[in-house]
């Protein structure tokens, strides 16, 4: 499996230096001086090579710099690359079509990479996005509220007892539950013609979406700008800057591309808010109650078993902290 041995590689060899792409290239040279030295190039110089050989230039998103972006290893099929600038991850797609990927299945345990019991876990999440709201309301105590990527709709719920709501879902099913639930949500993807209709608001909500947008940048951009002076945008997403993700590499319980796309840092997340006109006011790693159906899901996930799915009731939740997840306030600033 290609993918192992990258991630071997990367692991025992941790961020190589460029003195061993030297020693790489001087060898690949030795090699072209005679046909049979091509046997002392050994198989790590030769992936150590072949890395370098992946590695290329993107304008990042985050921190604007045409800068080098390493490969790091190959995940479901996608090359996962980091801007040496800031740290910020991308997972190169071929012809990911998210309209056709967001569907009720994966909400519903039918995707390994997706939720395994959304809505039978509703209990546990709620109690969750109680304290996001309560969390957000030090911020901004009431006003207009915008969740992008609003799922079932539990967090407005939760939200509606302060906040003035309205949800964006791309996925129709839940966009649909939302409606009959009575909620304000549009079916799509936050374009100008949707955020047009919605308005301007005082506070947007991204839970867990940021990484999965195909250009979160010119998102957050369009958000900006229907966004109140004063007004606050809050993210949660990964952290990809953390001891968690740089030790799990490839098995980290966040890199799943092409769900993932984006793999924010903390330097990464301040750049592109800085670039955007925003502030950080306020960023960490939050304990977060997660439910024990969907942690046994990951698990058995991670481990590759199929196991039968081990009956583990939804109301079940534990508090985790794996430090790998950041929580981000980030305000327009008021004229
Ligand atoms: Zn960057």
């Amino acid at each position: 499996m290609p993918e192992e041995r990258t991630q071997h590689s990367e692991d025992s060899k941790g961020r190589t230096g460029p003195e061993e792409l030297r020693g790489s290239v001087a060898t690949f040279d030795r090699v072209e001086e005679g046909a049979t030295a091509i046997a002392t190039l050994s198989t790590t110089n030769h992936e150590v090579f072949e890395s370098r050989v992946r590695d290329r230039s993107h304008v990042c998103l985050a921190c604007g710099q045409a800068s080098v972006h390493r490969f790091l290893y190959r995940k479901n099929g996608c090359d996962i690359l980091r801007c040496e600038q800031c740290g910020l991850g991308r997972a190169e797609t071929m012809g990911f079509d998210p309209e056709s990927y967001y569907t009720s299945d994966y909400f519903s345990g039918k995707r390994p990479d997706g939720y395994a019991d959304y809505i039978g876990t509703e209990n546990i999440l709620r109690r969750e996005f109680a304290g996001t709201v309560e969390f957000i309301r030090k911020f901004r105590a009431s006003g207009r509220l915008l969740d992008v990527g609003c799922a079932y709709g539990f967090f407005l719920h939760e939200a509606k007892r302060f906040f003035d709501v309205s949800g964006i879902e791309l996925a129709e099913d839940a966009a649909e539950h939302c409606r009959r639930s009575g909620l304000n949500v549009f079916t799509g993807q936050a374009d100008e013609t949707l955020l047009g209709r919605l308005g301007t608001t005082d506070v947007i909500v991204l839970l867990d979406v940021i990484e999965h947008l195909p250009s979160p940048r010119d998102t957050i951009a369009l958000l900006v700008n229907h966004l109140d002076p004063g007004g606050i945008i809050v993210i949660t997403t990964g952290d990809f800057g953390s001891l968690y993700s740089r030790v799990a590499g490839a098995h980290w319980r966040l890199m799943t591309p092409p769900q993932h796309l984006w793999f924010f840092s903390q330097a990464s997340m301040q750049a592109m808010a800085t670039s955007l006109g925003l502030e950080v006011e306020h960023l960490d790693h939050p304990w977060k109650v997660v439910p024990l159906s969907l942690i046994s899901f990951q698990l058995t996930r991670m481990s590759g078993l199929r196991s039968k799915r081990i009956a583990i009731s939804n109301r079940l939740g534990l508090p985790v902290n794996l430090f790998d997840a950041m929580r981000v306030v980030l305000r327009k600033p008021s004229r």
